[in-house]
């Protein structure tokens, strides 16, 4: 079981990458659960027909019993998606729902049930406090790639992700792969990305066109790759697949 965690700014592009992502690996006949790390809770919504799943921290504020059935849809293309959720505005910590939805998921064994191949985490970097690191710890992800623009915000928060898991990988946790480029067409972006890169002593691992098609097939409430698999972009995403799982 291959375990990824993508990061990057909020709104950079992560779900709409990593439904992309997941839609990509399913069509290629692997098993893929996606969990939503960001208190957006709407990262597997373009799997899941543009409707907004029932997050683990709203199951368990309604049942106190709560069931693999309760927390885990299956999406499009078979995609075991898990929305971890947040909370309510202003009261708690959103690092905790993350936390409670991993501790749920392990009660309720459910990579043993479900057996991905492959597990995606959607995470919200845009503060890496103890909560949203929590994937990059604990043997959660073994790999963390992150989203990002040529722009400063997004590189900003890139550099600090990075920051995060070098200073957490000498303890055998999470290494970081690469950056994934997903453009905002802005002048010479290629290379404040690869830069940045550098800086971050990590691989520029793809670039992804702004593309209207994505709005296309999120007006649909579906992945590019689900709605459109025979466009160029769906090809792109399925490249992304086989460079980060061959
Ligand atoms: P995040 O998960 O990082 O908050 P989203 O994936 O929700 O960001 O993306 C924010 C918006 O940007 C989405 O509504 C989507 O339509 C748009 N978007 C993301 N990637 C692309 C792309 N490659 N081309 C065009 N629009 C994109
Ligand atoms: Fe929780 Fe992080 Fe927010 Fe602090 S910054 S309350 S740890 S999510
Ligand atoms: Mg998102």
């Amino acid at each position: 079981m291959r375990k990824i965690a993508v990061y990057g700014k909020g709104g950079i592009g992560k779900s709409t990458t990593v439904s992309n992502l997941s839609a990509a690996l399913a069509a290629r006949g692997l098993k893929v659960m996606q969990i939503g790390c960001d208190p957006k809770a709407d990262s597997t919504r373009n799997l899941t027909g543009g409707v907004k799943i029932k997050t683990v921290l709203d199951v368990l504020r309604d049942k106190y019993e709560a069931t693999l059935q309760d927390i885990v849809t299956e999406g499009e293309l078979g995609v075991l998606c898990v929305e971890a959720g947040g909370p309510v505005p202003g009261v708690g910590c959103a690092g905790r729902g993350i936390i409670t939805a991993f501790e749920k998921l392990k009660e309720l064994e459910a990579y043993e049930i479900y057996q991905p191949d492959i597990v995606l985490y959607d995470v919200l970097g845009d503060v890496v406090c103890g909560g949203f690191a929590m994937p990059i710890r604990g043997g959660y992800a073994d790999e963390v790639c992150i989203v990002t623009s040529g722009e400063m915000m997004s590189l900003y928060a890139a550099s600090n992700i990075a920051y995060a898991v070098k200073s957490f990988g000498g303890r055998g946790y999470a290494s970081l792969k690469g950056l994934i480029l997903n453009a905002k067409n802005i002048e010479k972006e290629e290379e404040l990305v690869r830069d940045a890169a550098k800086e971050m002593e990590a691989p520029m691992l793809f670039k992804i066109d702004r593309n209207p098609l994505v709005q296309k097939a999120e007006d649909l409430g579906r992945t590019v790759v689900a709605a459109f698999p025979d466009s160029p972009l769906a090809a792109e995403y399925e490249k992304l697949s086989r460079i980060l799982c061959p």
